[in-house]
């Protein structure tokens, strides 16, 4: 049995809060069997706010046996009511907790809490409510198969499942993935990004306090080639679910096919196209692009990086497009003034930057921002736009995951539906015009798995979430992503059948 690891007390904007420290496994947080931990930074001036303890393969090991036998004790066969009861207890301690949970997730990310209040928090409870109204509604079918038998199917969980999660948005993709999973009778064991713990070790304490039964959610904080190569490498782990980068996806999905065949969803990376035509409303566009490109600082694997104007309106368009890029306030994420925040760490500072760079030698114009903006010592960079870029600059092709956008401009409908879907990624494009026929067109046209008309980056826990491509395999969010924690059982019941 590992060492019980104490709390710590950490000033948040002028207000002490505890944060649990330890792996937490059975319903306790415990220290890391291999006796490390790791240093937490804000982001926002990229000094450390405390350590946490670091969880290695063995502690991976003890999770999955708590996992385990929280599934086979009882869990999986649970009444669906009660496990909506616990979800929704959740999302009440949640809203009783509402400062202290925006304030760690807001040190966590590095997200405004102009964001981090109207989208992360109610959109976390409002994903688990929604997953909790589920729980009692997964059926089977029965089926007409041959006379004197009686068919039918059921979906049971999966089992034990390995969840990773990326650091653009640790509260919500915490909640994302444990929600579906739980409602449907899984077991988990979760694995914080290192940049990003502190969420998920809250929900952790809140998840104790809901009530549920020890084991069935774990979470080991800690790296990815030993923590998370660990979950996807697991033999006694059933499937896992992967939110990152497609380099990572691609590890993830190796490690399934050469241990026990786990079954595997991944949410990867995108560029994603964003167009504007002659007949939308300008402005509204350009506030949604905006959007687009500017939630997060730009670390959105939706954000609509590629800007296509047709050439009517290009000019109006990026003088008004820069105006309010122009405007973005960067700074304290603790202003409600404050609409864009830092990127996450010094690396990710360091590729955006590179990224900024490449561009400039690649023969694009930057035509606004392209600096690091110098505040309390975090990782800030000002919104910046490139114009004269051509589609095999890399600005174009690859995702940088900052607030940097590239514009270019079209002249037909043909030529910009095939730009938009000159890229390997798949995650989302949007489309702006008040011609609902070319609309309609289009969207069927663009191969994402997400399409918005007059709108972007605009998501709901009840609508499916996922990549074409190499964005990712199967969905997030809606009914769908009951499927990636169900799996279908056929029972054939003989009611008087002959043996053959
Ligand atoms: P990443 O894919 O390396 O990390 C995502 C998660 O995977 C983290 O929890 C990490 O610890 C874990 N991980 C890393 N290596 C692993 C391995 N070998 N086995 C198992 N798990 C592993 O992403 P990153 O390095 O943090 O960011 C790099 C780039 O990824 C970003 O610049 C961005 O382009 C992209 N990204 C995409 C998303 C998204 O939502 N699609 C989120 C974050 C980052």
């Amino acid at each position: 049995m590992a060492a019980s690891a104490p709390p710590k007390s950490v000033v948040i904007n002028a207000k002490e809060i505890s944060i649990p420290t330890g792996l937490f496994i059975n319903n306790e947080f415990v220290k890391a069997l291999g006796g490390k931990t790791f240093e937490v930074e804000n982001p926002a001036t990229g000094k450390v706010l405390l350590s946490i303890e670091e969880g290695q393969a063995e502690d991976v090991d003890l999770a999955v046996k708590a996992a385990r036998k929280a599934f086979d004790g009882g869990w999986a066969d649970s009444d669906p009511a009660w496990r909506a009861s616990l979800l929704h207890r959740l999302a009440d301690l949640m809203e009783k907790n509402r400062d202290e949970m925006l304030a760690v997730e807001m040190v966590d990310s590095g997200k405004p809490l102009n964001q981090a209040s109207t989208v992360d928090l109610p959109a976390s409870i409002g994903t688990l409510r929604y997953y909790a109204s589920w729980a009692d509604k997964v059926y089977g079918r029965t089926a007409a198969t041959v006379p004197g038998t009686f068919t039918y199917t059921v979906r049971e969980p999966i089992g034990v499942c390995g969840q990773i999660i990326p650091w653009n948005f640790p509260l919500m993709m915490f909640v994302w993935k444990i929600a579906p999973a739980l409602a449907t009778g899984n077991t988990i064991v979760m694995k914080s990004a290192e940049s990003t713990p502190l969420s998920a070790l809250k929900m952790c304490e809140l998840i104790r306090e809901a009530g549920f039964p020890a084991g069935t959610v774990n979470l080991v904080s800690g790296f990815g080639p030993t923590v998370g190569a660990a979950i996807a490498n697991h033999m006694d782990i059933d499937k896992v679910a992967f939110t990152g980068s497609t380099a990572t996806g691609r590890v993830i999905l190796k490690a399934a096919a050469s241990s026990n065949l786990k079954k595997v969803t991944l949410e990867l990376g995108g560029k994603s196209p964003n167009i504007v035509f002659p007949d939308a409303d300008l402005q509204k566009a350009v506030d949604w692009s905006v959007l687009g490109i500017d939630f997060h600082a730009g670390q959105v694997c939706h954000a609509g990086t590629r800007i296509y104007v047709h050439e009517d309106i290009y000019d109006a368009f990026l003088a008004a497009f820069t105006k309010k890029m122009a405007s973005i306030k960067v700074g304290s994420i603790f202003s409600s003034e404050t609409d864009q925040g830092p990127q996450i760490n010094r690396s990710q500072y360091d590729k955006i930057l590179g990224y900024i760079d490449i561009g400039k030698k690649e023969g694009a114009t930057l035509h606004l921002g392209g600096n690091p903006v110098s505040k309390d010592g975090g990782y800030f960079i000002e919104p910046t736009i490139f114009t004269d870029v051509t589609p095999e600059m890399k600005i174009v092709k690859e995702e940088i995951f900052g607030p940097v956008v590239v514009i270019a401009k079209f002249k037909s409908e043909d030529e910009v539906i095939v730009a938009a879907n000159d890229t390997s990624y798949g995650l989302a494009a949007g489309v702006h015009t008040n011609d609902y026929q070319r609309a309609l067109r289009i969207t069927k046209k663009l191969r994402a798995g997400t399409t918005w008309v007059n709108m972007f980056n605009f998501l709901h826990w009840s609508m499916p979430f996922g990549g074409y491509k190499e964005s990712g395999i199967g969905r997030e969010l809606g009914g769908e992503a009951l499927d990636n924690y169900t799996q279908v059982k056929s029972v054939f019941f003989n009611m008087g059948i002959p043996t053959p």
